[in-house]
């Protein structure tokens, strides 16, 4: 019963972050820490990015609430903190690594689910202003991407 009951908040506590990381990427990173995101869409080309300042203050909670649960005995917390640390991992490797290959990998992965998500951060690049940016998710993706990606065999994997 308590396996299901972790089980359950992991889960509930990654889809969360989804959540939360859509709010803060449309209303902190394009409202007023413009300026940490702002090289992200302009000039990201250097190895490091004042973008990932963020990914460093997302870790601070997750790292309190699994050391908190750990030493005060509250595995809840500690369950909670593992699902944002799991957020953040699956983050980098979809978001940093096969979208942006800022290291080299999964290339030439290949999958609807992998072509809608990649076209959905492209549509978000194409933006390189605060404003009138789109799809501000990152892993959970718009159906009308799912539907581009299949109703396009041919679509290009750059898209
Ligand atoms: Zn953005
Ligand atoms: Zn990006």
């Amino acid at each position: 019963m308590e396996f299901l009951l972790y089980t359950l908040l992991f889960i509930a506590s990654f889809l969360l972050m989804e959540f939360v990381a859509w709010l803060t990427h449309k209303y902190l990173m394009h409202g007023f820490l413009w300026k940490m995101h702002k090289d992200h869409h302009v000039n990201n080309k250097g190895v490091l990015e004042h973008n990932d300042w963020f990914s460093v203050l997302f870790s601070i909670p997750s790292f309190l609430c699994i050391y908190c649960g750990l030493e005060y005995n509250y595995p809840l917390a500690s369950v909670a903190g593992f699902a944002m640390a799991a957020y953040g991992l699956a983050y980098f490797l979809v978001h940093d690594i096969f979208i942006h290959q800022r290291i080299k990998l999964f290339r030439n992965a290949d999958s609807m689910y992998l072509r809608a998500v990649r076209r959905s951060h492209r549509i978000h690049h194409k933006n390189t202003e605060r404003e009138h940016a789109q799809s501000f998710g990152f892993l959970i993706v718009n159906k009308k991407y799912f539907q581009q990606a299949a109703s396009n065999s041919l679509f290009d994997k750059k898209g």
